[in-house]
């Protein structure tokens, strides 16, 4: 796919950008190699300062910055400012504990010798990354690969240069030497390519399942490590005893934060049947109060999703589920909107013969069910192809902590949807991958944990 800018409230097409040939991504991979060679031998304090200057970059220029995520990819203004905050948090944080995280540990062999591991860099770094958080996305793998001493190449999504060409400018000018950080406009079929290059140490990948499964064998081939951050249906479980008012304040949030584009967004609501009436009423009368329009604009609640192809699939998921037997409670289709809009739905009536039972919905759509007990619901959530995140609701914070031992995700938030922070650990199972990002977890995903021995 090329490179370019659509504004998905406009669907206009605002900048293009011409690929990389295959001669200027090896040399950029020849510059990203002589740049490791010096800055693994960098101390921590020269790291930690490109971390905290592109922060305080990225606060300075907070309106720029957000301006180029809303443009580009529909995220409404607010969410864009809080996506710019986040991610100058993470590198204040890596700066501040990536030392500590990368301490040397001392063993105690039992034959009484010394004996120890350090923490050492591996090198080139390869990060596919996907639009949905075109910054914080990025620096979860940046502040954390370059304060370990390790250098990245960057592959972001197509339809997000801008902020792709931004973040690269950002690192530059916090400091970071030309290699350290390198953004790459290739196509996606040239990926297993760059794989294959010796010099390439390791693959981070966040994205789809697809994307996911093609980088992951490609890295598996190459015998390279890969971390793979990809799709979930989170379930959003709610207990008779929740706070329905403040229950389905988090269920909007969980739902219909970043337009319903998050990978642990609340895809399936699991309530009780006891209240379900009452939680869905509650629901539906949130979801008619969204305002649609355009997202720069600070009164709009409900913005365009990032293409017109997103729009398109989630609507044709949701058509799909509708013909096999599911019922609509609101919403159902695309509105009368120039843009790439997608109405706020909820459906229920989902059985597990609806091919959209296993899907995740990208989108503001809410699969909603009923299910009799705990039991059930903890049945009905785990039974999914994902396992990213989750949440449940409860005024019984031990009876919620049994549950979610029994939710077989990498992730389970109790009364807020589950949510990230730069001091913790993020990732999945199943097919939503492996490994972790963020937090000490995250930070040695990418190193060589070498044994040294005295004899
Ligand atoms: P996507 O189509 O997989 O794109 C993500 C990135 O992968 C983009 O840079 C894309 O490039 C690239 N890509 C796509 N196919 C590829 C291939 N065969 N080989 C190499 N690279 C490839 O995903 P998306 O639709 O943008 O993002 C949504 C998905 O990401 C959802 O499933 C969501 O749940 C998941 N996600 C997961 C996390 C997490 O942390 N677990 C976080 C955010 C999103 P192009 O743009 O050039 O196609």
């Amino acid at each position: 796919m090329a490179y370019k800018t659509v504004n998905p409230f406009t669907n206009k097409e605002i900048k293009s950008y011409v690929s990389l040939t295959e001669r200027e991504v090896a040399e950029k991979i020849d510059q990203a190699e002589v740049c490791f060679e010096k800055w693994r031998k960098t101390d921590f304090a020269t790291r930690r300062a490109v971390m905290k200057k592109a922060a305080s970059i990225l606060r300075e220029k907070k309106g720029e910055f957000a301006r180029l995520v809303t443009l580009e990819m529909g995220k409404l203004i607010s969410e864009a400012e809080g996506e710019v905050d986040v991610t100058a948090e993470i590198f204040d944080y890596y700066a501040e504990n990536a030392e500590k995280f990368l301490a040397a540990e001392v063993l105690k062999p039992k034959d009484g010798k010394q004996a120890w591991i350090e923490n050492e860099p591996l090198g080139i770094i390869l990060c596919v990354e996907p639009w949905n958080f075109p910054y914080y996305q990025l620096v979860r793998v940046v502040a954390t690969n370059l304060m370990v001493g390790n250098v990245v190449l960057v592959k972001h999504a197509s339809i997000v240069p801008q902020c792709a060409e931004a973040f690269e400018k950002l690192m530059l000018n916090a400091g970071a030497p030309e290699g350290a950080y390198t953004n790459l406009y290739v196509d996606s079929s040239h990926i297993g390519k760059i794989i294959e290059d010796s010099r390439i140490r390791g693959v981070a990948v966040t994205g789809s399942e697809k994307a996911g499964s093609s980088v992951a064998s490609k890295a598996g081939e190459s015998l390279k490590k890969s971390t793979m951050e990809l799709g979930g249906s989170d379930a959003f479980i709610v207990l008779e005893d929740a706070d329905l008012d403040q229950t389905c304040m988090w269920g909007m949030w969980g739902r219909m934060n970043n337009t319903g584009q998050c990978c642990v967004a609340s895809k399936r609501f699991i309530v009780m049947d006891s209240i379900a009436d009452q939680f869905l009423n509650k629901l539906v009368e949130k979801f008619s109060s969204l305002k649609m329009g355009d997202p720069m604009d600070r009164s709009t609640t409900l913005g365009p999703l990032s293409s017109e192809s997103a729009a398109k699939d989630i609507a044709e998921l949701t058509k799909k589920a509708i013909e096999h037997g599911a019922n609509v409670v609101i919403g159902g289709k695309r509105p009368e909107h120039p843009g790439a809009f997608m109405e706020a739905t909820i459906l229920t009536n989902i059985t597990k013969e609806n091919p959209a039972y296993y899907r995740e919905f990208f989108g503001p759509v809410i699969l909603f069910f009923r299910v009799p007990d705990e039991e059930a619901a903890i049945k009905l959530a785990n039974d999914s192809p994902f396992g990213l995140g989750g949440s449940i609701y409860t005024k019984d914070i031990e009876r919620a902590k049994k549950i979610a031992k029994q939710i077989d995700t990498g992730m389970v938030f109790i009364n807020k949807p589950t949510w990230t922070a730069p001091d913790l650990p993020f990732g999945g199972t199943k097919h939503s991958g492996y490994g972790r990002e963020l937090a000490k977890e995250g930070i040695l995903e990418f190193v060589n944990r070498k044994l040294i021995y005295v004899n």
